[in-house]
């Protein structure tokens, strides 16, 4: 067990027995990640656990994800707290002290601290169902992690007549019992792009004889960088990654192909528009003037995350009865909270997770999410349920 991990034994004032049970179900999930729309046993350890304390399992038409259902003693309104569940192909080398199981595969985003707190608030609300008005769906949802669970789960119609929403992320960037509501802007837009060169191989000592896309590849890969930097205003953030590139199998051919892939952020629509637009226009200028062709492949994978401006400032002033509210720090990473979010009143809140100096961001195989956050997160969920209950009834 490493210095950093035992360093952080302080549990906060979350009630121990509550919080033991919790750190066991955190350990199982953090030692068994799943990839997206294949979390098989996370769906069936979910639902074990929630079948365990007596909590109503719904039926949705997915193969994996958990949907469940708290329902008050006297109707009101209907509201959904959501947790996503899936984990990266990334190899482990965390402190914490249980690694993932799934050699290859990790929680590097930290999402079995956020199906944790939402379990250990579910246990919560549901212990106290009698003094609640109005319906809590639990929404333990699959593949977030390739922008896709969420619209999957509105598809199937998990969603019907919710009427507000709430969901975390946990963020190493913040302290351990620190939390940010967004009223403004918190999680980039994001898409992805694919651009293919077609040129005419030839050999690589008779470049005269084709043309070949290597020189206009590197060409578009250096100039697509003056988007943000020229194109795009300085006062918005935005950015355009270039992150995989193929082309080429041995080194006396020029390749009749090649290609790259990349991801654009952004936190307006009218930003996503010049970032694909211009983005369009240089690789079309730029092989026009090599002399092959190019095609750009544009996917919107989700929007910018825009927490409900009245809900949040609501829930946020009420944050200092398990946490300490921080300012909002923009957050470039997508997260497909938003599709909710485009379409119902919604509350999204960063937890910390972390916060020491060094620390590893999510993603990395380092990444540590500390216990620590839970009492937090599980507090977000509880009380933001009961406010969320009260204020549309
Ligand atoms: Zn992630
Ligand atoms: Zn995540």
């Amino acid at each position: 067990m490493s210095r950093e991990y035992l360093e952080n034994a302080d549990r906060g004032d979350y009630n121990s027995s509550n919080m033991a049970e919790l750190l066991g179900i955190r350990k199982y999930l953090h030692q068994h990640p799943e990839l997206a729309f294949k979390e098989y046993d996370t769906s069936a350890y979910l639902r074990q656990q929630l079948d365990d304390h007596g909590i109503e399992l719904r039926r949705v038409n997915l193969d994996t994800g958990v949907f469940a259902r708290i329902t008050g003693r006297r109707p009101g309104p209907h509201i959904a707290l959501r947790a996503d569940i899936d984990g990266l192909p990334v190899v482990e080398e965390s402190s914490y002290p249980d690694h993932s199981l799934n050699i290859g595969y990790m929680h590097a985003c930290g999402h079995d601290l956020h199906m944790t707190a939402l379990l250990g608030a579910a246990f919560d609300l549901y212990s106290r169902r009698e003094s609640l008005q109005g319906t809590i769906d639990l929404i333990f949802q699959p593949a977030e992690e390739i922008g896709k669970g969420a619209q999957a789960v509105m598809r199937a119609g998990a969603l019907e007549g919710v009427q507000a929403i709430a969901g975390i992320h946990n963020n190493p960037d913040y302290l351990p019992g620190q939390i940010a509501i967004g009223t403004e802007p918190m999680m980039a837009g994001c898409a992805r792009f694919a651009v293919k060169l077609h040129a005419e191989g030839t050999h690589a000592g008779y470049p005269h004889k084709g043309t070949g896309p290597m020189e206009a590849m590197a060409t578009m890969m250096l100039s697509t960088q003056t988007i943000v930097s020229r194109n795009a205003s300085p006062f918005h953030s935005a950015v355009l990654s270039i992150t995989e590139v193929h082309g080429g199998s041995v080194w006396n051919v020029v390749p009749a192909e090649a290609g790259f892939m990349g991801t654009a952020r952004f936190f307006t629509e009218g930003d996503k528009v010049l970032l694909r637009d211009r983005l369009r226009a240089q690789i079309a200028g730029i092989s026009e003037g090599y002399g092959i062709s190019a095609e750009v492949d544009w996917e919107d994978i989700s929007n910018p995350l825009v927490g409900d401006p009245q809900l949040s400032t609501l829930v946020a002033s009420h944050v200092g009865e398990y946490a300490s509210l921080q300012k909002i720090q923009p957050s470039m990473a997508g997260e497909d909270f938003s599709d909710y979010a485009h379409q119902i009143p919604a509350v999204f809140a960063f937890v910390g997770s972390n916060g020491r100096p060094g620390h590893h961001n999510l993603h990395s195989p380092k990444f540590l999410g500390l216990d620590d956050c839970l009492p937090t997160a599980v507090g977000f969920y509880t009380s933001t349920a009961e406010i969320l209950l009260q204020y549309l009834s």
